[in-house]
């Protein structure tokens, strides 16, 4: 008989998991299991499944009796092999108690340490190390651990105990405390747990492992690890697998330590081994900034750590292993590691491995040397990196040239520059900007609390912690800039206020960093774009020789096509046209047109934009020399032009001679119920057809002038809002019958397309007749979401969040493409255009087109190309390349 199996041994003698099961066993059980295998120096444990944490929640958090044997079976098992009894007070084993999702997400899930100690077994580990201080110092973490993880107790007047008896004893460090001011705190720390939470910390060792490890299954669910899966997209219904691991003790005295490794730097993914550690520290000192950490070597040392002896220089044994393993470790992983290690009395312990986070710029450096050194393919090179990544790759960074107070220097923690107004907790940050203010996040340290202030500020300021720190770590995931460890800023939390060399700032003033230097300068500083790399070209010419999909760009204006150029954009694929008449001297011909009582008048009124939309047009044909234009004409309802404020409004009766009762009569004749369904794109062609025939003449003289000055023109006329096909064989009689005009005023001839928007499901469903007039179809996926679902984007949040909550959208469908629905429709639109005009061309132009799983599903139903905003062309050029290795 089969029985299903939850609970996976790890340990010199017997593995049962290894690096592919990570559904299963999570990522960190996955690897402990691998590196078991592969030899490296791992405390035996086991690892509890995911499937147990979705039966348990299932269960409504009760841990099945069969579970809790297959849990002692695997325990007796570790006994056997350390040669410790759980529970035994002469020769105490210890656990620690750890989460291990299928992706990585570090700060979010609680870890226990030290499991298994009480006032018995304290003593017997005490006996066994002749440590007495060590034993204690363990317990005491392992109170101040569990009764905050399990029992969710608040563990910060447990700190201020500490930190009072710190002073009262005059030492600076947790080590300094003698074994009798550990008794004490140990003491102290049960008592008022009891006092205040009525509850007594539980002495039996198999009580604290099943209540420990329930704790890990429920972390899963807690708003930290909620709100980090909402962030990176991670399904809910995954579940957390535990591990549960012998202890190995980096708090043993001098000869012990812990610590955290990258194999090449994280920030700039040079090929160099850099890492910090602490002597006689256990777990998660080194992340939690509460001492400053020493370098691992020479390259690791940076200004706040240098007076600091180093791994190399203290623990040159253990070093030279750890060298070894991480060789190892890369080469066998094939991808940068991020190793956490412990050394108990000379003898070094993994703990972890785990592709490391990295920068984007490191990613891209990584990916591409790991080419050259034979360790990646090209094509995995390319999956190596997630599109939307190299966001932070493009954005600017701060104006060499403008004039700059440097306040303070810290640790380059995650690179970008970012100014704004400095504010001291996360809620103060996320309620900041959601008026639109720009904040720095300054604290001390951040804690996986602060997520969502991180999330809201444009970036991030720590007094303390290293590069390994929660604030860079999550910095670095979430491409934020970041300065950690500033310590020369001196920051006080409850009066708001910072000082640094002797100047204060306070909420209402502005500070910038620098988070590629580790600068920290006064007031907000200017940025400029940023320059591109010799790996990031090498990296995008492998992605373009990979893709099939073209990829175009949403720009209207000269300033975004060159944007758009330096990031590979191949042409345009929707240049709007209705920016273009908010200029002051248009906007006024635009009212004078609307106000117009006749054909006559209107052409009058055009006339007069004509010349302005036409020099508009030549910039941009000159700027996409060679590339096609894709111009959409007018879409937007009419009243969108209107004047609104009563100076507006005066301004325009005078011009007109008019008065303003006229005027607000004709705003009010154009009122529309929801103008999103209203008189707007073709329809307004329809109505009025000299809008499209200025429109159409400006960007055929624009052409015609183009080209006679050497540019190489590729004009396409976009007609949007099509429902039926009559609607474009007007409109596009009219635009050839004004072209024609054009080519024979000028003499000259060139080629041109027509086509239209495709955005409403009639058009798509009757996609067969439009394409017979038409040269190309162009997804207008924004409105054709709204039009599909009967959802206006513009009042859809005030449920959509609700909705996304209750798990009916995986994601907001203005974001990413909802393929079912929606995408049906572009599917149907294709086939059916191409049916009946093979030679059509389509694309899409919504906000999806710039999304990479939306871009996936365009290449598998077979677009010619996608076009989103400059800044994410490079993302739609490397999820194309993705798509294309992925599906073929
Ligand atoms: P996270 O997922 O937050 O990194 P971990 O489960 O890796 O949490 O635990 C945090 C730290 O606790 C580790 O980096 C390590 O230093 C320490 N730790 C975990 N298990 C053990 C163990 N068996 N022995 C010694 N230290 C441990
Ligand atoms: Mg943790
Ligand atoms: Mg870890």
């Amino acid at each position: 008989m089969n029985v299903e199996k939850f609970v996976y041994a790890f340990n010199g003698l017997n593995t049962e998991g290894n690096k592919d099961m990570k559904d299963l066993l999570g990522g960190k059980g996955a690897n402990l299991a691998e590196m078991s295998s592969l030899g490296l120096p791992v405390p035996p444990g086991f690892t509890i499944t995911t499937k147990a944490c979705l039966n348990f929640e299932k269960d409504d958090g009760v841990l099945s009796e069969s579970l809790k044997t297959e849990i002692k079976n695997a325990l007796n098992q570790v006994e056997k092999i350390t040669g410790k009894k759980f529970g035994d007070s002469n020769n105490p084993l210890l656990f620690s108690v750890r989460s291990g999702a299928r992706a990585s997400m570090p700060g979010m899930m609680d870890t226990v340490l030290n499991l298994g100690l009480n006032d018995e077994t304290v003593e017997g580990l005490s006996k066994l190390t002749g440590n007495e201080r060590f034993a204690w110092d363990s317990y005491r973490r392992f109170i101040q651990m569990y009764s905050n993880v399990v029992m969710g107790f608040n563990t910060a007047i447990l700190e201020s105990t500490l930190e009072d008896l710190k002073e009262a004893r005059n030492i600076k460090e947790d080590w300094e405390f003698s074994p009798a001011d550990l008794k004490e705190l140990v003491a102290a720390y049960k008592r008022i747990i009891l006092e205040d939470s009525g509850k007594k910390f539980p002495t039996d060792p198999m009580e604290q492992l099943w209540e420990s490890i329930s704790a890990v299954f429920n972390s899963w669910k807690n708003p930290r690890a909620r709100k980090y899966r909402e962030l990176h997209h991670i399904p809910h219904n995954w579940g957390t697998a535990v591990n549960v691991q012998s202890m190995v003790f980096g708090n043993m005295g001098d000869s012990s330590a812990t610590g955290v490794c990258f194999t090449r730097d994280p920030s700039t993914g040079e090929k160099r081994f850099f890492g910090e550690f602490l002597i006689n520290a256990q777990g998660e000192d080194v992340v939690a900034g509460i001492r400053t950490p020493a370098p691992i070597n020479n390259f690791s040392k940076n200004s706040s750590n240098q007076h600091l002896k180093s791994f190399e220089e203290l623990m040159p044994k253990s070093y030279n292993q750890l060298c070894e393993y991480y060789n190892k470790l890369e080469k066998h992983y094939k991808d940068m590691q991020d190793i956490e290690f412990t050394v108990e009395k000379g003898t070094l312990y993994i703990l972890q491995t785990r592709n490391g986070k990295r920068t984007s710029a490191a990613a891209l450096k990584i990916a591409v040397d790991m080419v050259s050194e034979g360790l990646k393919t090209q094509e995995e090179a390319l999956m190596s990196v997630k599109p939307e990544d190299l966001n932070q790759l493009l954005h600017p960074r701060l104006d060499p040239k403008s004039p700059k107070n440097l306040l303070a220097k810290g640790l380059p923690a995650s690179p970008g520059a970012a100014g704004g107004l400095i504010v001291f907790d996360s809620e103060e940050a996320i309620l900041k900007k959601e008026k639109g203010i720009k904040v720095l996040l300054v604290r001390r340290e951040t804690s996986p609390e602060d997520i969502g202030g991180m999330v809201a500020a444009e970036g991030i300021l720590t007094s303390r912690g290293g590069m390994t720190s929660h604030a860079a770590v999550v910095a670095r995931g979430m491409g934020k800039p970041c300065v950690a460890g500033c310590t020369s800023i001196l920051i006080d939390h409850n009066l708001k206020k910072l000082s640094v060399n002797g100047s204060a700032f306070g909420e209402g003033d502005f500070l910038t960093i620098d988070g590629a230097t580790g600068e920290v300068f006064e007031g907000v500083i200017p940025t400029i774009e940023a320059e591109i790399s010799q790996e990031f070209i090498t990296f995008m010419e492998w992605a373009d020789k990979r893709r099939k999909l073209k990829v175009r760009t949403n720009a209207d204006n000269p300033h975004d096509c060159e944007v758009s150029l330096k990031f590979g954009a191949e042409g345009i694929g929707l240049c709007r046209t209705e920016h273009m008449f908010f200029a002051p001297e248009r906007i006024l011909a635009i009212r004078e047109m609307i106000f117009a009582n006749n054909s006559s008048e209107r052409s009058k009124a055009l006339k007069k934009l004509l010349p302005y939309q036409r020099e508009d047009f030549i910039g941009i044909f000159e700027r996409m020399n060679g590339l096609p234009v894709n111009i959409r004409l007018l879409d937007p309802p009419l009243h969108e032009f209107l004047p609104h404020s009563e100076e507006e409004i005066n301004t325009l009766a005078h011009y007109l001679n008019l008065s303003q009762t006229q005027i607000k009569n004709r705003a009010e004749e154009l009122f529309e119920f929801n103008p999103m369904l209203g008189h707007r794109g073709c329809r307004l062609g329809i109505s009025f057809p000299e809008i499209y025939n200025m429109q159409v003449r400006a960007i055929m003289e624009a052409a015609v002038f183009a080209s006679k000055n050497g540019i190489s023109v590729q004009p396409e006329i976009m007609i949007p809002l099509v429902a039926m096909k009559e609607e474009l064989e007007i409109l596009r009689a009219n635009s050839i019958s004004e072209i024609e005009k054009v080519f024979a005023e000028t003499n000259t001839k060139i080629d041109y397309k027509i086509g239209t928007m495709i955005e409403v499901p009639r058009a798509a469903l009757t996609a067969n007749e439009i394409a017979k007039a038409a040269d190309f179809f162009s997804f207008g996926t924004n409105d054709l979401t709204q039009t599909t679902y009967g959802l206006s984007r513009d009042d859809a949040g005030k449920f959509l969040p609700h909705y996304q909550k209750l798990g009916l959208f995986a994601t907001d469908p203005f974001v990413s493409l909802d393929q079912n629905g929606v995408g049906q429709l572009l599917e149907i639109a294709t086939r059916l255009g191409r049916e009946n005009n093979p030679k059509i061309h389509v694309g899409i132009c919504g906000e999806h087109g710039g999304e990479p799983k939306s871009i996936y599903f365009c290449h598998k139903i077979g677009l010619d190309y996608v076009s989103c905003s400059p800044y994410r062309v490079p993302i739609a050029r490397l999820a194309a390349a993705q798509a294309s290795i992925v599906h073929g």
